[in-house]
């Protein structure tokens, strides 16, 4: 017997939301997805409904369904989508080639920073460094920069990203275990402008699980990848997103008790955790936590490695 959707009440339920307890229809699912990214921004005071936003889009279904859920819910948003092609051979030009239809496809402006053309160098080169080994670490860094240098070349006020309910829950529940409180505290659902004229970071799906993300794109026909990045610390990602599996095996609302208790706790870990002193960086000018920030100091470093010095 098909189970019928607890919203509408008519047609055939296929996605099954445990701590919502209710079983939707692709379309009734589409609405209750863009109505929790709506409270998500509202809760949080993310943006204004008319505020120029720039979406750091991957390719990944996480921040391809942010970008689509954002034109859909905003519709007088100044919506501009942001990209890095990372230069790693195949998947760098699948990624983009799914963004770009992605923006076609919504009508928004797309702004991409090219590693190879503007700096000559892909991420794989970090291979040659002592970054060997831990490369997401190095391209986390230069990401970060790049986004933040894309949201000024794009006028946006608000940076979004894409990181969803198991990145946020998963890496604060770690941060909390070693007691790192920075890090603990730069997974807040906004983090405010690091300096004048840079944009803030919001985080729209910090409530939504990687599943729904993947079913959202599904049932609304957005395109994002279908290659992984050979880069990718699998090891990592999956023994956390285990820790969190097991953890969340008798009870499906873990995940989003787990988030809710942290953002409880956000403000006395931030009045605990002293703020890091910031300059300004004497080769790029952007703010840094020493002379050199981190990433010029990696940007030399693989071109030392390969030779561009
Ligand atoms: Fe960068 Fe690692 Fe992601 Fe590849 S998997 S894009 S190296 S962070
Ligand atoms: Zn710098």
């Amino acid at each position: 017997m098909p189970i019928i959707c607890s919203k509408c009440r008519s047609a055939n339920a296929e996605v099954q939301i445990p701590y919502a307890k209710l079983n939707l229809c692709p379309c009734c699912f589409t609405d209750f997805y863009k109505a929790r990214v709506r409270r998500t921004v509202e809760e949080f005071k993310m943006f204004r409904e008319d505020d120029a936003v720039g979406v750091a889009v991957s390719g990944g279904k996480d921040s391809a369904a942010l970008l689509q859920v954002l034109r859909l819910a905003y519709p007088s948003l100044e919506l501009k989508a942001l990209h890095i092609n990372l230069g790693v051979p195949e998947y760098s030009t699948h990624c983009q080639q799914k963004v770009e239809k992605l923006a076609n496809m919504l009508n928004v402006e797309l702004h991409v920073f090219s590693l190879p053309e503007e700096l000559g160098m892909g991420i794989g080169d970090f291979e040659k460094t002592p970054f060997k080994g831990k490369l997401c670490s190095a391209c986390g860094t230069i990401k970060r920069r790049i986004f933040e240098k894309l949201a000024i070349k794009a006028h946006v006020r608000v940076l979004a990203t894409g990181h969803n309910l198991e990145d946020v829950a998963g890496v604060m529940f770690n941060n909390f275990l070693y007691g790192r409180w920075e890090q603990f505290v730069r997974l807040k659902p906004v983090l405010p402008p690091l300096a004048k004229g840079m944009a803030s970071k919001v985080k729209p799906l910090i409530k939504c699980p990687e599943n729904e993300n993947m079913l959202y794109c599904l049932y609304n026909d957005i395109p994002f990848r279908e290659i992984d990045c050979p880069y990718a610390d699998e090891i990592g990602v999956r023994k956390r997103a285990k820790i969190l599996e097991f953890l969340s095996r008798d009870n499906p609302y873990f995940r989003h008790q787990l988030l809710s208790r942290f953002l409880e706790i956000m403000p006395i870990v931030e009045g605990i955790t002293q703020k890091p002193e910031l300059s300004q960086c004497k080769v790029c000018g952007f703010p840094s936590l020493s002379e050199v920030c981190a990433f010029c100091r990696r940007i030399a470093m693989v071109k030392e490695a390969i030779g561009k010095i």
